[in-house]
C-alpha cells in the first residue's frame, strides 16, 4: 500500500451503466465520488462488448443487406456492393470509443475521480485496488455502491476460447465472416449475433433446448420472430440438448442430443450464447469483515432500497435479480444516489421494457400471457397485423404485429408487444400509457399522425375493447 487513504462520501464500484449513472447523479447532488473500474474506460459490458458494439455491428450489417437484398426494390441499383469487414469494426469501435470519451468528459464534469483498477473489500468501509500493473492502494468511503455487472457463462464441455468457440464478446470482433456459425442458444444475444453474421453472409444455425425461440416470450410473439428469422436464412434446431463442443483442426465440432438421438454439425465458429450470471468475483464479499450476503445463484441479495446486509453498502444492475438489461441497471443507479442523498426514488419494475434489436425489432412491456395465466389473472389480448398498417405498407416492411394484453375488468393495459420495424422506440409509447395507468380505451381515443406505424399500436388498442378500422 504505498499512497496514503483518501476518502470519499460515495465509492462506486464499477463503471458500467448501473455504476457510472450512480456516480454521476450522487455528484450532482455535492457528494465527493469516486468509480474504479478494472478497465481502463467506462461504459462497462453495455458499452464495451454488449449493448453498443452489438447495435452498431447490427447497424451496419443491416444496411448491407438492404443493399443487397432490399434497394433493388425501391429502384436503385447499387451495382456490386461489397463489404470490408475491417472498416466495419473500425467504425463499431469508434462508436465505442467516443462514448467512452463522453463518459470520461461526464465523470470530469462532475467533479468524479475515476480509477483503474480491482477492487476487493479490506472491510466494510475500505477499499483495495489493484491496478492491472500490480500496484495496490486503498480508499475508505462512506457509502459504498456494488455495480460489478454480470459474466457470460457457458456449457460443461464446451470451452470458450474467444477463438473458434466464443462468448458474445469474440463474436463482436471476429476477423473474417465464418462461413458457417453454430450457436447455442436462441435467447436475445444469439438471436442478434446470428442476425449480425446471417446478414454478413455466414449459413448460421442456432441450437437451443427449449420447444421454442426466444424461450421466455410468449408462444405467438417466439412463433413471429421465428418466421421472419427463417426468412432471413437462420435454421433452428429445437429441443436440442448439447452434449460438447470440440477443436478439431480448423473447425469446431458440436455434438447434441435431440428425440433420443445424437448429432453433430460441423462448423467453423461456435458461438455460446446460453446467458449471463452476476460477477462478484474477487471483491471480497464473503470476507468476515464484509458479510455481504449472496443468494443461490450468486446474486447479491439487496432490500427495497437496494441496501445490502450492510446498510452502508449497495448493490445495482446485473449483480442483484431482476432483468439483466442496460436501463434496468440506470434506473437502479439513479435510483441508489438518490437514497443516499435522501431523496425517495421510484422504479416501476413492471414497466421495464425489454427490446431485442433483431431486424424488425421484438419489443415486450409488462405482463406476458404466461405471466398472467400463472398468476390466474383474467386477460384479453388484441393484435393488429403490420400488413394492415400503410405506412409499413409504404416501408416495405411488414412483418410483424402490435399486441395489447388488458385486464379483462378493468381494460387496463397490463402488457404488450410490438414485433416490427421501430418496435425497439414504439414500445415506449405504451411504456408512457401503461405508466400512467391507461386503459386500452385511453390509448385508442389519442390522435396518431398519419401515416405511422405507431397508428398498429391505436388499431391494436381499439381491438381490445371495441373493434379496429382496418382489419
Ligand atoms: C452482447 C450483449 C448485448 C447486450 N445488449 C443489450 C441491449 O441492447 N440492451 C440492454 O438493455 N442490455 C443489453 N445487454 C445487457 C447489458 O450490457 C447489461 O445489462 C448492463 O451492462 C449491466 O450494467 P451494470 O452496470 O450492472 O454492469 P456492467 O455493464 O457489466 O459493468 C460492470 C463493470 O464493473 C467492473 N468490475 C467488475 N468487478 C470489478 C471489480 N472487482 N473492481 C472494479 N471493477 C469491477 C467491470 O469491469 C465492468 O466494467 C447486452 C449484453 C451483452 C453481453
Amino acid at each position: 500500500m504505498n499512497n496514503p487513504m483518501i476518502s470519499y462520501d460515495v465509492a462506486v464500484i464499477g463503471a458500467g451503466p448501473g455504476g457510472y449513472v450512480a456516480a454521476i447523479k450522487a455528484a450532482q447532488a455535492g457528494k465527493k465520488v469516486v468509480c474504479i473500474d478494472i478497465k481502463s474506460t467506462p461504459g462497462g459490458t453495455c458499452l464495451n462488448v454488449g449493448c453498443i458494439p452489438s447495435k452498431a455491428l447490427l447497424c451496419s450489417s443491416h444496411k448491407y443487406y438492404e443493399a443487397l437484398h432490399e434497394m433493388a426494390n425501391h429502384g436503385i441499383d447499387l451495382g456490386s456492393v461489397s463489404i470490408s469487414l475491417k472498416k466495419m469494426m473500425e467504425r463499431k469501435d469508434r462508436v465505442v470509443a467516443d462514448l467512452a470519451k463522453g463518459i470520461m468528459s461526464l465523470f470530469g464534469k462532475n467533479g468524479i475521480q475515476f480509477i483503474e483498477g480491482r477492487v476487493s473489500f479490506i472491510d466494510s468501509h475500505t477499499l483495495r485496488i489493484t491496478s492491472g500493473s500490480g500496484v495496490e492502494s486503498s480508499i475508505i468511503a462512506s457509502n459504498i455502491i456494488i455495480a460489478t455487472g454480470s459474466e457470460s457463462i457457458s456449457l460443461p464441455g464446451v470451452v470458450v476460447d474467444e477463438e473458434r468457440i466464443v462468448s458474445s464478446t469474440g463474436a463482436l470482433s471476429l476477423q473474417s465472416v465464418p462461413a458457417k456459425l453454430a450457436i447455442i442458444g436462441a435467447g436475445v444475444i444469439g438471436l442478434e449475433m446470428g442476425s449480425i453474421w446471417s446478414r454478413l453472409g455466414s449459413e448460421v444455425i442456432v441450437v437451443e433446448y427449449a420447444n421454442q425461440i426466444l424461450p421466455a416470450f410468449d408462444k405467438d410473439i417466439s412463433k413471429e420472430a421465428k418466421k421472419i428469422l427463417s426468412d432471413q436464412g437462420l435454421s433452428f434446431t429445437l429441443n436440442a440438448k448439447v452434449q460438447k463442443a470440440e477443436v478439431r483442426d480448423d473447425k469446431v465440432v458440436l455434438s447434441y442430443e435431440q428425440a433420443g438421438e445424437s448429432h453433430v454439425i460441423e462448423c467453423d465458429i461456435l458461438l455460446s450464447a446460453i446467458g449471463r450470471r452476476p460477477y462478484t468475483n474477487g471483491l471480497n464479499l464473503e470476507g468476515i469483515k464484509v458479510g455481504v450476503e449472496l443468494n443461490k445463484i450468486g446474486q447479491i441479495v439487496v432490500n427495497a432500497n437496494f441496501k445490502t446486509s450492510i446498510p452502508h453498502i449497495y448493490a445495482i444492475g446485473d449483480v442483484i435479480a431482476g432483468p439483466m438489461l442496460a436501463h434496468k441497471a440506470s434506473e437502479e443507479g439513479f435510483a441508489v444516489a438518490e437514497i443516499i442523498c435522501s431523496h425517495v426514488p421510484i422504479i416501476n419494475y413492471n414497466n421495464i421494457p425489454n427490446v431485442i434489436y433483431t431486424h424488425p425489432e421484438i419489443a415486450t412491456v409488462g405482463k406476458s400471457e404466461i405471466q398472467l395465466q400463472q398468476e390466474n389473472i383474467d386477460y384479453k389480448v388484441s393484435k393488429f397485423p403490420l400488413t394492415a398498417n400503410s405506412r409499413s405498407r409504404a416501408n416495405g416492411e411488414t412483418s410483424g404485429l402490435v399486441k395489447i394484453i388488458t385486464d379483462k375488468k378493468s381494460d387496463k393495459i397490463i402488457g404488450a408487444a410490438i414485433v416490427g420495424s421501430g418496435a425497439g422506440e414504439l414500445i415506449q409509447e405504451i411504456v408512457i400509457a401503461m405508466e400512467f395507468v391507461a386503459s386500452s380505451e385511453d390509448l385508442a381515443r389519442i390522435c396518431f399522425g398519419h401515416p405511422s406505424i405507431g397508428e398498429a399500436i391505436k388499431e391494436a388498442a381499439l381491438g381490445a375493447f371495441d373493434k379496429p378500422i382496418h382489419i
